[in-house]
């Protein structure tokens, strides 16, 4: 029995993670739930799965499902604000954490289970990005099993070889290629972008997700972010990583050897088969999802990235090059872009603008802890904020 803490579990990853477990009831037991405000999602599924603990960011909506369990007879014990987050995510009965909440404020809780030594299920990509070596080094240092549950990183995952020790050229890996769909304005004419709206950016062809990555698939800072996430996942260059965009979202992504083969792993675009895995592996269990119908895919198609109808994606490469602090800086100007632009204060063209004017703005310093990352972040929110406010 593998007992579990599902952090975000109210959002698509956590949902999509609570569906697999629900078919496996004597495979997993739900330890504790946590979602920022969403109280009737979270009751219901505290309802279905009995968590002993039930986390909420503020104290209304903590006591509004306190008592909504109450009176249904649950007896889940509510806790309330970010530390509890913390707390969650280290109790000694909790075997494994499923880390799928949005953003930099995944960051913490996914840092103190590394710590503790769970077995991570790793959704928040924003954590790798922020804390790459901040968070590696906790997880070598405890022992903690790393699972990727991001599509394509789940993907490269399963097509090393099975004991890969982060050497790539030990294990005769020449590259890793990661696909990109593309997202919804992968063709739409350049003028247009000026003008595209929250609700078109989020209307992604392949995938249903959260806003804020649906976003970053629309202007493919996903698969800058992505990029950062396999550096540190696999010990990769920035030259050992190739972006390859494939609309159909088949191939979830692709390792490429030195004696000219080339692995990969398939699947329809469903992220149940990549949280499935995490859950249980080295098994497989089933997932829910349906089989793949090659005779229904019938083409595949492969293009370079267009890095300049995306210029999120060469600012996350320039990121990445910069190394230290420049990666957190990136992910939190890019935070603050798309929610001014989900809100619509900025168009959608001034999101990589932003990033760009944070990027050329601050120093890029040398990461030795947590506070040297929280530091860039809070910096560079402050300097994007700024460059907003020059639009608005
Ligand atoms: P989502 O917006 O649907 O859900 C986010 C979850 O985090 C919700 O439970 C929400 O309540 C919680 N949350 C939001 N802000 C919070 C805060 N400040 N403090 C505590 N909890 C907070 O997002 P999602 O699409 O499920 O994505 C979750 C993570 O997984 C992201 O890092 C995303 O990049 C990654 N991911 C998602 C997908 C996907 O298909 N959705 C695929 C790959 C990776
Ligand atoms: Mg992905």
């Amino acid at each position: 029995m593998q007992r579990l803490t599902v952090l975000g579990s109210t959002g698509s990853i956590g949902t999509s993670t609570l569906d697999v477990v629900a078919r496996h009831p004597d495979r997993f037991q739900v330890i504790a739930l946590t979602g920022n405000s969403q109280v009737g999602l979270l009751f219901r599924q505290c309802v279905q799965f009995k968590p002993r603990y039930a986390v909420l960011l503020d104290e209304d909506s903590a006591s509004q499902l306190r008592q909504s369990l109450r009176e249904a007879g649950v007896d889940t014990e509510v806790l309330c604000g970010v530390e509890a987050l913390e707390q969650v995510s280290v109790l000694p009965e909790v075997d494994a954490v499923m880390a799928a909440i949005v953003g930099a404020a995944g960051l913490r809780p996914t840092l103190a289970a590394a710590k503790a030594g769970k077995k991570i299920l790793l959704a928040n990509k924003e954590t790798l990005v922020m804390a790459g070596n901040v968070f590696m080094d906790a997880v070598h240092a405890s022992g903690s099993a790393l699972l990727p549950i991001d599509s394509e990183h789940n993907a490269i995952f399963q097509s090393l070889p099975h004991n890969y020790r982060g050497d790539m050229q030990r294990s005769g890996v020449s590259k890793i290629l990661l696909t990109a769909s593309g997202g919804p304005f992968r063709k739409t004419p350049l003028a247009d972008l000026q003008n595209v709206t929250p609700e078109q950016a989020c209307a992604h062809p392949n995938w249903s997700m959260g806003r804020k990555i649906s976003v970053d698939s629309a202007t493919m800072m996903n698969k800058g972010l992505e990029v950062i996430e396999a550096r540190w996942l696999f010990n990769a260059g920035a030259d050992d990583i190739q972006v390859v965009v494939h609309p159909q979202s088949m191939i979830h992504s692709l390792v490429q050897y030195i004696d000219g083969s080339v692995l990969a792993q398939l699947g329809n675009p469903d992220m149940r088969t990549p949280i499935a895995y995490g859950l249980s592996w080295p098994e497989r269990i089933d997932a829910g999802v349906a089989p793949l119908d090659l005779f229904k895919v019938a083409t595949m198609n492969f293009e370079a990235p267009d890095f300049e109808r995306f210029p999120c994606l060469a600012l996350a490469y320039q990121a990445l090059r910069a190394a230290g602090t420049a990666p957190a800086m990136l992910n939190a100007a890019n935070e603050v872009a798309v929610a001014a632009f989900l809100d619509r204060q900025i168009p959608f063209l001034y999101i990589p603008r932003v990033i760009a004017a944070v990027l050329d703005a601050l120093p890029v310093y040398p990461v030795h802890s947590l506070d040297d990352v929280l530091g860039a972040d809070a910096e560079a929110r402050r300097v994007a904020e700024l460059q907003i406010r020059q639009v608005t």
